[in-house]
């Protein structure tokens, strides 16, 4: 990869953090340290075009949650750019955000779960947004990694050098188990940061909605 040494790096990772796990923390952590990021920002989504689900939690308990559990990581901060803007969010859009406002001094790199990597393709300003910023594309175990040679194939030499694939053994959680597990009232201690689980428990949140029928 081309380092330019005069330039900050950092990391953006993007997610609804619906709610913020250990999983999202460890991906962020894991490219911190190997691609030697200064900071990492975490920027819950306002309303995501790409997610299926019409029941996500509102922006403002995502964002406190998030702020909640990246507290005690001196690396780590949080943007709350994406769920301030009207409509949906593009990762193109806040990339340009950012460069706007901290001008050419950072180097951006875009951490994501290799599977959200594989929708780049149908992200708006593709071309530009590999302009903004490289990609790091961290895999869980047991990924296959044949998918995302498929999407290598689509790209040009040039975008696919600026998508840099991070194996990590990862953990394995995912933000829906922890909303039915929340739901079920079983334990998600341990899957996400205490002040997180606090959080959950004081306002009920992920609860389920139980229709009156009278
Ligand atoms: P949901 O279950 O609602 O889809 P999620 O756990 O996938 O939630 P997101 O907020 O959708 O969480 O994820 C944000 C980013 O973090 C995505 O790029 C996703 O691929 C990645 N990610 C989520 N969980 C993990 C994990 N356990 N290990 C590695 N990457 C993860
Ligand atoms: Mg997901």
């Amino acid at each position: 990869m081309m380092a330019d040494s005069r330039k900050n790096r950092t990391g953006i990772m993007g997610g609804t953090f619906d709610p913020i796990h250990y999983g999202h923390l460890y991906i962020a952590e894991c490219s911190r340290y190997r691609f030697d990021l200064q900071r990492v920002y975490f920027l819950p989504s306002g309303r995501p075009v790409h997610k299926k689900r019409d029941d996500i939690l509102d922006a403002v308990h995502r964002l406190q949650m998030t702020r909640l559990a990246v507290e005690s990581n001196p690396f780590f901060g949080v943007s709350g750019v994406e769920v301030e803007r009207e409509g949906p969010t593009y990762a193109v859009d806040t990339l340009e955000y950012f460069r706007e406002n901290r001008g050419d001094r950072e180097e951006y790199f875009f951490i994501t779960g290799a599977d959200a990597i594989l929708e780049i393709m149908s992200w708006k300003d593709v071309s530009r947004l590999f302009e903004l910023c490289e990609f790091i594309a961290v895999t869980r175990p047991g990924y296959c990694f044949d998918r995302l040679d498929r999407v290598f194939k689509r790209l040009k030499p040039e975008q696919r050098d600026r998508i840099h694939v991070h194996e990590t053994g990862g953990i394995l959680i995912s933000s829906t188990e922890i909303r039915e597990k929340a739901a079920k009232g079983e334990p998600i201690k341990y899957l996400v940061p205490e002040p997180v689980e606090e959080y959950i428990k004081i306002h009920n949140l992920y609860q389920p909605v139980y229709c009156n029928q009278q």
